[in-house]
């Protein structure tokens, strides 16, 4: 097991309906210096990508990408979660379905903080059905930018989002793939890498 499948497995929370919390160490209260292992070991995985900015999505994501983008010496941008309706014309804007709330939400990047010089790094906590990458991948795509790679905290690879996202080819990294779960037992499985 790895240092991050350990720390899932001893304080991580298996709940109803597929969802894993893990309130206190990424989600909530943060570990920094976890965080800094999975900078370190983003930065070993993606060692030979040119990277010039890292991209990740409002809130939980964005504590993440900070310590990661040390490791790059790269900014980073968060797409932010916006009710407002677009102004035409300033912003890339993408929809988005919540795994956790259940709900659809528009995020928007500034066009000036993405343009079609970028090599991004897209770095976020989860992936379950791929909903927010895509949304992320797609305001990228509105830039003319270059996806990188793709730097994930956990993935639940029992849903379909790692699937969907390796067969259009991009470069996914997730550091511990959650096989298996069980909210009765707690009981959680990891894929071997
Ligand atoms: P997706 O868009 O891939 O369906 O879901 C990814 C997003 O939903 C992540 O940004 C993350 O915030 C949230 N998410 C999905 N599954 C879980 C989960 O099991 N636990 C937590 N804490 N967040 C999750």
């Amino acid at each position: 097991m790895n240092f991050l499948e350990e720390r899932i497995q001893k304080d991580g929370i298996v709940k109803e309906e597929n969802v894993l919390k893990v309130d206190s160490f990424l989600n909530h209260q943060m570990d920094i210096s976890l965080f800094r292992q999975i900078g370190e070991e983003f930065k070993r995985r993606f060692a030979d990508v040119p990277i010039n900015k890292i991209l990740t999505i409002e809130a939980s994501g964005i504590g993440i990408a900070c310590i990661v983008a040390e490791y790059f010496d790269v900014p980073v941008v968060f797409a932010k979660k916006s009710k407002s309706i677009n102004i035409e014309g300033e912003m890339y804007v993408a929809e988005i379905e919540s795994f956790t709330h259940k709900c659809k939400n528009q995020v928007i990047v500034s066009r000036k903080f993405l343009n079609p010089e970028d090599h991004v790094l897209i770095i976020d906590d989860f992936l379950a059905n791929g909903c927010a990458l895509q949304g992320l991948i797609s305001i990228i795509g509105q830039a003319g930018a270059t996806v990188e790679g793709i730097g994930i905290v956990i993935e639940k690879g029992f849903q379909s989002g790692g699937r969907i996202i390796r067969n259009l080819g991009y470069h996914l990294e997730s550091l511990a793939i959650i096989e298996d779960m069980n909210a009765d037992t707690g009981k959680i499985v990891f894929r071997e890498q």
